[in-house]
Protein backbone atom coordinates (compact mmCIF):
# COMPACT_ATOMS: atom_id res chain seq x y z
CA UNK A 1 0.00 0.00 0.00
CA UNK A 2 1.29 3.72 -0.57
CA UNK A 3 1.33 5.87 2.17
CA UNK A 4 -1.58 8.14 1.76
CA UNK A 5 -3.90 5.07 1.81
CA UNK A 6 -2.52 3.76 4.70
CA UNK A 7 -2.68 7.01 6.17
CA UNK A 8 -5.94 7.48 4.99
CA UNK A 9 -7.03 4.16 6.65
CA UNK A 10 -5.49 4.48 9.95
CA UNK A 11 -7.36 7.68 10.41
CA UNK A 12 -10.87 6.16 9.28
CA UNK A 13 -10.32 3.16 12.43
CA UNK A 14 -7.69 4.17 14.76
CA UNK A 15 -7.75 6.71 17.56
CA UNK A 16 -4.36 6.95 18.61
CA UNK A 17 -2.96 7.07 21.91
CA UNK A 18 -2.15 10.44 23.58
CA UNK A 19 -3.30 12.26 20.61
CA UNK A 20 -6.43 14.97 19.87
CA UNK A 21 -6.55 13.62 17.04
CA UNK A 22 -8.24 16.60 15.57
CA UNK A 23 -4.23 17.46 15.51
CA UNK A 24 -3.48 15.69 12.54
CA UNK A 25 -5.31 17.56 10.18
CA UNK A 26 -2.35 19.50 10.30
CA UNK A 27 0.42 17.53 11.76
CA UNK A 28 1.22 14.40 9.81
CA UNK A 29 1.22 10.58 10.92
CA UNK A 30 3.78 8.34 9.94
CA UNK A 31 3.61 5.39 9.18
CA UNK A 32 6.49 3.03 9.47
CA UNK A 33 7.18 0.73 7.30
CA UNK A 34 10.73 -1.11 9.07
CA UNK A 35 13.53 -0.11 11.39
CA UNK A 36 17.14 -0.85 12.11
CA UNK A 37 18.97 0.14 15.21
CA UNK A 38 18.37 4.21 15.62
CA UNK A 39 16.39 4.49 12.06
CA UNK A 40 13.05 4.30 11.63
CA UNK A 41 11.30 4.18 7.91
CA UNK A 42 8.42 5.04 6.03
CA UNK A 43 6.55 3.94 2.92
CA UNK A 44 8.38 6.78 1.07
CA UNK A 45 11.87 5.63 2.75
CA UNK A 46 12.36 8.48 4.64
CA UNK A 47 14.78 8.03 7.71
CA UNK A 48 13.98 9.44 10.89
CA UNK A 49 16.34 8.59 14.15
CA UNK A 50 14.55 7.42 17.40
CA UNK A 51 15.72 9.90 19.93
CA UNK A 52 12.80 8.61 21.98
CA UNK A 53 13.69 4.86 21.93
CA UNK A 54 9.55 4.52 21.24
CA UNK A 55 8.91 6.15 24.50
CA UNK A 56 11.77 5.32 26.34
CA UNK A 57 11.18 1.36 25.77
CA UNK A 58 13.90 0.39 23.22
CA UNK A 59 17.20 -0.19 24.67
CA UNK A 60 19.51 -1.79 21.72
CA UNK A 61 17.65 -0.58 18.69
CA UNK A 62 15.21 -1.84 16.20
CA UNK A 63 14.95 -4.97 14.67
CA UNK A 64 17.75 -5.80 16.74
CA UNK A 65 19.81 -9.34 15.19
CA UNK A 66 20.83 -11.30 18.64
CA UNK A 67 16.82 -10.23 20.39
CA UNK A 68 14.94 -11.43 17.12
CA UNK A 69 17.16 -14.73 16.94
CA UNK A 70 16.21 -15.32 20.48
CA UNK A 71 12.32 -14.77 20.22
CA UNK A 72 12.49 -16.70 17.07
CA UNK A 73 13.59 -20.07 18.71
CA UNK A 74 11.16 -19.21 21.50
CA UNK A 75 8.41 -19.03 19.08
CA UNK A 76 8.93 -22.04 17.82
CA UNK A 77 9.07 -23.49 21.20
CA UNK A 78 6.24 -21.95 23.19
CA UNK A 79 4.69 -18.66 22.44
CA UNK A 80 2.20 -18.31 25.47
CA UNK A 81 0.99 -20.62 28.52
CA UNK A 82 -1.40 -19.22 31.12
CA UNK A 83 0.97 -18.81 33.72
CA UNK A 84 -1.38 -20.20 36.85
CA UNK A 85 -0.79 -23.85 37.24
CA UNK A 86 1.72 -23.66 34.93
CA UNK A 87 4.99 -22.38 33.97
CA UNK A 88 7.69 -22.32 31.31
CA UNK A 89 11.51 -22.12 31.31
CA UNK A 90 12.13 -18.38 30.19
CA UNK A 91 9.97 -17.35 32.71
CA UNK A 92 12.01 -18.94 35.41
CA UNK A 93 15.26 -18.12 33.96
CA UNK A 94 14.28 -14.39 33.68
CA UNK A 95 12.94 -14.34 37.29
CA UNK A 96 16.38 -15.87 38.67
CA UNK A 97 18.52 -13.59 36.88
CA UNK A 98 16.37 -10.38 37.55
CA UNK A 99 16.83 -11.52 41.60
CA UNK A 100 20.00 -11.99 41.14
CA UNK A 101 20.70 -8.45 39.73
CA UNK A 102 18.94 -6.59 42.63
CA UNK A 103 19.59 -6.83 46.68
CA UNK A 104 18.58 -9.16 49.02
CA UNK A 105 15.99 -9.51 50.18
CA UNK A 106 13.84 -8.46 46.80
CA UNK A 107 13.08 -12.17 46.23
CA UNK A 108 9.84 -12.95 44.38
CA UNK A 109 8.74 -12.02 40.69
CA UNK A 110 5.11 -10.93 40.04
CA UNK A 111 4.22 -10.42 36.50
CA UNK A 112 1.71 -8.59 34.13
CA UNK A 113 2.07 -6.73 30.48
CA UNK A 114 2.45 -3.21 30.96
CA UNK A 115 3.35 -0.77 33.44
CA UNK A 116 0.51 0.57 34.51
CA UNK A 117 -0.37 -2.90 35.73
CA UNK A 118 2.49 -3.28 37.71
CA UNK A 119 2.02 0.24 39.55
CA UNK A 120 -1.66 -1.80 39.89
CA UNK A 121 -0.13 -4.86 41.57
CA UNK A 122 2.48 -2.80 43.69
CA UNK A 123 -0.76 -0.57 45.39
CA UNK A 124 -2.93 -3.50 45.82
CA UNK A 125 -0.31 -5.80 47.44
CA UNK A 126 0.85 -3.29 49.88
CA UNK A 127 -3.14 -1.98 50.72
CA UNK A 128 -3.70 -6.00 50.80
CA UNK A 129 -0.40 -6.76 53.05
CA UNK A 130 -1.52 -4.38 55.81
CA UNK A 131 -4.84 -5.56 55.91
CA UNK A 132 -3.60 -9.17 55.90
CA UNK A 133 -1.59 -7.78 59.35
CA UNK A 134 -4.93 -6.24 60.77
CA UNK A 135 -4.26 -2.73 59.56
CA UNK A 136 -7.11 -0.79 56.97
CA UNK A 137 -4.70 1.45 55.39
CA UNK A 138 -6.89 3.11 52.26
CA UNK A 139 -4.33 6.11 50.91
CA UNK A 140 -1.23 6.01 49.41
CA UNK A 141 1.64 8.73 49.23
CA UNK A 142 3.35 10.45 45.84
CA UNK A 143 5.51 13.00 45.07
CA UNK A 144 4.06 16.12 43.42
CA UNK A 145 4.94 15.94 39.53
CA UNK A 146 4.59 12.34 39.43
CA UNK A 147 3.70 10.04 36.73
CA UNK A 148 2.64 6.41 37.27
CA UNK A 149 0.33 5.47 34.29
CA UNK A 150 -2.58 5.94 33.65
CA UNK A 151 -5.11 3.58 34.82
CA UNK A 152 -7.29 4.56 37.35
CA UNK A 153 -5.29 3.92 40.32
CA UNK A 154 -2.24 4.41 38.81
CA UNK A 155 -3.20 7.86 37.61
CA UNK A 156 -4.63 8.27 41.02
CA UNK A 157 -0.92 8.29 42.42
CA UNK A 158 -0.24 10.82 39.32
CA UNK A 159 0.06 14.43 39.40
CA UNK A 160 0.58 15.91 36.31
CA UNK A 161 -3.03 17.38 35.30
CA UNK A 162 -3.01 17.03 31.45
CA UNK A 163 -3.91 13.15 32.14
CA UNK A 164 -4.95 13.23 35.80
CA UNK A 165 -7.62 16.50 35.89
CA UNK A 166 -10.80 15.21 33.66
CA UNK A 167 -10.71 12.04 36.02
CA UNK A 168 -10.72 13.57 39.53
CA UNK A 169 -13.89 11.92 40.79
CA UNK A 170 -12.82 8.27 39.79
CA UNK A 171 -10.02 8.91 41.49
CA UNK A 172 -8.66 6.73 44.47
CA UNK A 173 -6.93 8.45 48.06
CA UNK A 174 -3.71 10.19 47.45
CA UNK A 175 -1.79 12.53 49.57
CA UNK A 176 0.74 14.49 47.87
CA UNK A 177 4.04 15.45 49.17
CA UNK A 178 6.05 18.06 47.39
CA UNK A 179 9.53 16.73 45.40
CA UNK A 180 12.55 19.00 45.85
CA UNK A 181 13.43 21.70 43.34
CA UNK A 182 16.99 21.27 44.26
CA UNK A 183 19.57 19.88 46.25
CA UNK A 184 18.31 21.89 49.39
CA UNK A 185 15.82 19.37 50.36
CA UNK A 186 14.74 20.51 53.73
CA UNK A 187 12.01 22.12 53.37
CA UNK A 188 10.44 19.22 51.42
CA UNK A 189 11.26 16.79 53.95
CA UNK A 190 9.63 19.12 56.63
CA UNK A 191 6.36 18.58 55.09
CA UNK A 192 6.62 14.72 54.62
CA UNK A 193 7.23 14.67 57.82
CA UNK A 194 4.10 16.41 58.68
CA UNK A 195 2.11 15.03 56.45
CA UNK A 196 3.37 11.53 57.83
CA UNK A 197 2.66 12.49 61.41
CA UNK A 198 -0.94 13.25 60.52
CA UNK A 199 -1.53 10.57 58.09
CA UNK A 200 0.49 7.62 58.04
CA UNK A 201 -2.00 5.33 60.24
CA UNK A 202 -3.98 5.24 56.65
CA UNK A 203 -1.01 5.19 54.07
CA UNK A 204 0.30 1.91 52.86
CA UNK A 205 2.66 2.79 50.15
CA UNK A 206 5.13 5.77 49.43
CA UNK A 207 5.40 5.72 45.65
CA UNK A 208 8.01 7.37 44.01
CA UNK A 209 9.85 7.44 40.35
CA UNK A 210 13.65 7.56 41.67
CA UNK A 211 15.91 10.34 40.44
CA UNK A 212 14.26 11.44 37.17
CA UNK A 213 10.20 11.97 37.31
CA UNK A 214 10.10 11.25 33.25
CA UNK A 215 6.73 12.03 32.12
CA UNK A 216 6.88 15.14 34.72
CA UNK A 217 9.11 17.20 32.11
CA UNK A 218 12.20 15.05 32.71
CA UNK A 219 12.93 16.60 36.41
CA UNK A 220 16.07 14.86 38.00
CA UNK A 221 16.11 15.69 42.05
CA UNK A 222 18.32 14.71 44.64
CA UNK A 223 19.36 10.69 45.85
CA UNK A 224 19.59 12.14 49.15
CA UNK A 225 16.15 13.33 49.11
CA UNK A 226 15.39 9.47 48.15
CA UNK A 227 17.19 8.17 50.77
CA UNK A 228 15.61 10.40 53.79
CA UNK A 229 12.18 10.45 52.41
CA UNK A 230 12.43 6.51 52.78
CA UNK A 231 14.06 6.16 55.45
CA UNK A 232 11.39 8.75 57.36
CA UNK A 233 8.36 6.51 55.71
CA UNK A 234 9.65 3.05 56.56
CA UNK A 235 9.62 4.68 60.21
CA UNK A 236 5.82 5.48 60.03
CA UNK A 237 5.48 1.57 58.93
CA UNK A 238 4.78 2.52 55.65
CA UNK A 239 5.95 0.38 52.53
CA UNK A 240 7.86 1.91 49.86
CA UNK A 241 7.28 1.58 46.19
CA UNK A 242 9.92 2.47 43.36
CA UNK A 243 8.73 2.62 40.02
CA UNK A 244 11.46 2.25 37.86
CA UNK A 245 9.57 1.38 34.93
CA UNK A 246 11.17 4.05 32.92
CA UNK A 247 14.58 4.58 34.69
CA UNK A 248 15.35 0.83 35.04
CA UNK A 249 17.60 -1.02 33.20
CA UNK A 250 20.27 1.27 32.63
CA UNK A 251 18.36 4.53 31.70
CA UNK A 252 19.38 6.00 35.35
CA UNK A 253 23.57 4.83 34.71
CA UNK A 254 23.18 2.16 36.37
CA UNK A 255 21.38 -1.17 35.95
CA UNK A 256 18.96 0.15 38.68
CA UNK A 257 18.18 3.88 40.25
CA UNK A 258 18.02 2.34 43.79
CA UNK A 259 21.66 1.08 43.74
CA UNK A 260 22.35 4.86 43.64
CA UNK A 261 20.01 5.50 46.11
CA UNK A 262 21.09 3.64 48.68
CA UNK A 263 17.38 2.02 49.28
CA UNK A 264 16.01 -1.44 48.85
CA UNK A 265 12.08 -0.79 48.07
CA UNK A 266 9.13 -3.16 49.39
CA UNK A 267 8.23 -3.63 45.72
CA UNK A 268 10.12 -2.52 42.89
CA UNK A 269 8.06 -2.11 39.54
CA UNK A 270 9.80 -3.19 36.04
CA UNK A 271 8.83 -3.10 32.28
CA UNK A 272 9.42 -0.94 29.64
CA UNK A 273 13.49 -1.51 29.21
CA UNK A 274 12.38 -4.74 30.64
CA UNK A 275 11.83 -6.72 26.70
CA UNK A 276 13.82 -4.19 25.08
CA UNK A 277 11.57 -2.30 24.15
CA UNK A 278 10.14 -5.32 22.10
CA UNK A 279 6.81 -6.74 23.51
CA UNK A 280 4.65 -6.15 26.53
CA UNK A 281 6.20 -7.61 30.16
CA UNK A 282 6.01 -6.06 33.15
CA UNK A 283 7.31 -7.32 36.88
CA UNK A 284 6.91 -6.50 40.65
CA UNK A 285 9.56 -7.27 42.82
CA UNK A 286 9.19 -7.95 46.44
CA UNK A 287 10.70 -9.84 49.43
CA UNK A 288 9.85 -12.83 51.19
CA UNK A 289 8.26 -11.05 54.33
CA UNK A 290 5.09 -9.47 51.75
CA UNK A 291 4.75 -13.03 50.20
CA UNK A 292 4.88 -14.34 53.60
CA UNK A 293 1.64 -12.70 54.24
CA UNK A 294 -0.30 -14.35 51.65
CA UNK A 295 0.91 -17.61 52.14
CA UNK A 296 -1.57 -19.72 53.91
CA UNK A 297 -4.02 -22.78 53.15
CA UNK A 298 -6.95 -21.69 50.61
CA UNK A 299 -9.35 -21.90 53.06
CA UNK A 300 -8.13 -18.69 54.68
CA UNK A 301 -8.80 -16.54 51.49
CA UNK A 302 -5.88 -14.79 51.35
CA UNK A 303 -4.39 -15.27 48.12
CA UNK A 304 -3.20 -12.23 45.98
CA UNK A 305 -5.93 -12.71 43.21
CA UNK A 306 -4.69 -10.09 40.50
CA UNK A 307 -4.39 -11.71 36.43
CA UNK A 308 -3.87 -10.28 33.54
CA UNK A 309 -4.90 -13.01 30.30
CA UNK A 310 -0.99 -12.11 28.53
CA UNK A 311 0.82 -12.53 32.18
CA UNK A 312 4.16 -13.83 31.93
CA UNK A 313 4.38 -14.40 27.80
CA UNK A 314 6.98 -16.39 26.79
CA UNK A 315 7.91 -14.57 23.81
CA UNK A 316 8.23 -11.12 26.14
CA UNK A 317 10.41 -12.96 28.82
CA UNK A 318 12.52 -14.64 25.93
CA UNK A 319 13.14 -10.69 24.17
CA UNK A 320 13.84 -10.24 28.19
CA UNK A 321 16.45 -12.57 28.30
CA UNK A 322 17.82 -11.60 25.40
CA UNK A 323 17.89 -8.25 26.71
CA UNK A 324 19.67 -9.27 30.01
CA UNK A 325 22.46 -11.25 27.70
CA UNK A 326 23.25 -7.76 25.67
CA UNK A 327 23.84 -6.65 29.40
CA UNK A 328 26.20 -8.50 30.61
CA UNK A 329 28.05 -9.96 26.86
CA UNK A 330 28.61 -5.93 25.89
CA UNK A 331 29.47 -4.27 29.27
CA UNK A 332 26.45 -1.76 28.39
CA UNK A 333 26.38 -0.11 31.77
CA UNK A 334 30.29 0.97 31.83
CA UNK A 335 30.16 1.50 28.11
CA UNK A 336 27.08 4.17 28.38
CA UNK A 337 29.16 6.26 30.27
CA UNK A 338 31.79 7.01 28.03
CA UNK A 339 28.81 7.62 25.98
CA UNK A 340 26.85 9.39 28.31
CA UNK A 341 29.53 11.52 28.84
CA UNK A 342 30.05 12.70 25.35
CA UNK A 343 26.46 13.53 24.88
CA UNK A 344 27.02 15.75 27.60
CA UNK A 345 29.59 17.52 26.14
CA UNK A 346 27.76 17.93 22.97
CA UNK A 347 24.50 18.74 25.12
CA UNK A 348 25.59 21.83 26.42
CA UNK A 349 26.82 23.32 23.85
CA UNK A 350 23.07 24.64 23.63
CA UNK A 351 23.78 26.95 26.67
CA UNK A 352 25.04 29.29 23.75
CA UNK A 353 20.79 30.13 23.76
CA UNK A 354 20.35 32.36 26.68
CA UNK A 355 16.59 31.13 26.97
CA UNK A 356 17.65 27.65 26.77
CA UNK A 357 17.61 26.88 30.61
CA UNK A 358 18.69 24.04 33.44
CA UNK A 359 20.65 21.98 31.15
CA UNK A 360 20.62 18.45 32.58
CA UNK A 361 21.39 14.84 32.72
CA UNK A 362 21.12 11.35 34.56
CA UNK A 363 22.59 8.80 33.23
CA UNK A 364 21.15 8.24 29.33
CA UNK A 365 18.50 10.67 29.91
CA UNK A 366 18.90 14.60 28.43
CA UNK A 367 17.14 17.23 28.57
CA UNK A 368 16.82 21.36 28.60
CA UNK A 369 13.80 23.61 29.07
CA UNK A 370 13.09 26.65 27.01
CA UNK A 371 12.29 29.85 27.76
CA UNK A 372 9.57 30.75 25.31
CA UNK A 373 6.00 32.63 25.58
CA UNK A 374 3.94 30.16 22.43
CA UNK A 375 2.71 27.16 23.95
CA UNK A 376 2.71 24.87 21.19
CA UNK A 377 6.60 25.82 20.68
CA UNK A 378 7.15 21.90 21.44
CA UNK A 379 5.21 21.17 18.87
CA UNK A 380 7.19 23.25 16.29
CA UNK A 381 10.48 21.31 17.40
CA UNK A 382 8.32 17.77 16.89
CA UNK A 383 7.35 19.20 13.19
CA UNK A 384 11.08 20.90 12.67
CA UNK A 385 12.25 17.26 14.32
CA UNK A 386 10.93 15.51 11.18
CA UNK A 387 11.93 17.33 8.49
CA UNK A 388 15.62 16.79 9.61
CA UNK A 389 14.17 12.57 10.39
CA UNK A 390 14.64 13.34 14.12
CA UNK A 391 12.03 11.44 15.93
CA UNK A 392 11.86 14.65 19.06
CA UNK A 393 8.52 14.56 21.57
CA UNK A 394 9.14 17.48 23.66
CA UNK A 395 7.17 17.34 26.93
CA UNK A 396 5.94 20.62 27.23
CA UNK A 397 9.00 23.03 26.91
CA UNK A 398 11.31 20.83 28.14
CA UNK A 399 13.39 18.95 25.04
CA UNK A 400 14.63 15.62 25.60
CA UNK A 401 17.22 12.88 24.19
CA UNK A 402 16.85 9.34 25.11
CA UNK A 403 18.00 7.25 22.98
CA UNK A 404 18.32 3.55 22.02
CA UNK A 405 22.47 2.96 23.97
CA UNK A 406 23.62 1.87 20.60
CA UNK A 407 23.49 5.33 19.26
CA UNK A 408 26.50 5.50 17.01
CA UNK A 409 28.97 8.89 18.17
CA UNK A 410 28.10 10.07 14.54
CA UNK A 411 24.12 9.94 14.83
CA UNK A 412 24.45 11.52 18.89
CA UNK A 413 26.67 14.76 16.73
CA UNK A 414 24.09 15.08 14.17
CA UNK A 415 20.69 15.34 16.30
CA UNK A 416 23.04 17.85 18.60
CA UNK A 417 24.14 19.74 16.01
CA UNK A 418 20.24 19.78 14.30
CA UNK A 419 18.36 20.45 17.62
CA UNK A 420 20.64 23.21 17.74
CA UNK A 421 19.41 24.32 14.01
CA UNK A 422 15.99 23.66 14.88
CA UNK A 423 16.04 26.14 17.71
CA UNK A 424 17.99 28.72 15.55
CA UNK A 425 15.38 28.36 12.60
CA UNK A 426 12.84 28.97 15.25
CA UNK A 427 14.37 32.20 16.15
CA UNK A 428 14.85 31.20 20.11
CA UNK A 429 17.64 33.84 21.48
C1 LIG B 1 5.49 4.69 31.25
C2 LIG B 1 5.43 4.72 32.72
C3 LIG B 1 4.43 4.05 33.42
C4 LIG B 1 3.29 3.35 32.73
O1 LIG B 1 3.69 2.29 31.91
P1 LIG B 1 2.73 1.85 30.70
O2 LIG B 1 3.37 0.63 30.17
O3 LIG B 1 2.75 2.99 29.73
O4 LIG B 1 1.39 1.61 31.27
C5 LIG B 1 4.47 4.06 34.80
N1 LIG B 1 5.45 4.71 35.45
C6 LIG B 1 6.44 5.35 34.81
C7 LIG B 1 7.51 6.02 35.60
C8 LIG B 1 6.45 5.41 33.43
O5 LIG B 1 7.39 6.11 32.79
Amino acid sequence: MQSDELIKLDLAHIWHPCTQMKEHEFVPLIPIKRAKGMKLYDFDDNCYLDCVSSWWVNLFGHSNDYINGKIKEQLEQLEHVILAGFSHESIIKLSSRLINLLPKPLNKCFYADNGSSAVEVALKMSFHKNLLQGKLKPNFLSLSNSYHGETIAALSVSDVDLYKKTYKELLINCIKTPVPINDDFAKELNTLNEILEKNSKNISAFIIEPLIQCAGNMHMYSKDYIKKACELAKSYDIDIIFDEIAVGFGRSGTMFALEQCGVIPDFLCLSKGLTGGYLPLSVVITNDDVYNEFYAPYETYKAFLHSHSYTGNALACAAANATLDIFKNDNVINKNKEKSAYILKNWLMLNEFKNVKNIRNQGMVFAFDILHQNPRFGKEVFLKGLKKGLLLRPLANTIYLMPPYIISYDEIDYICSSIREILLELGLK
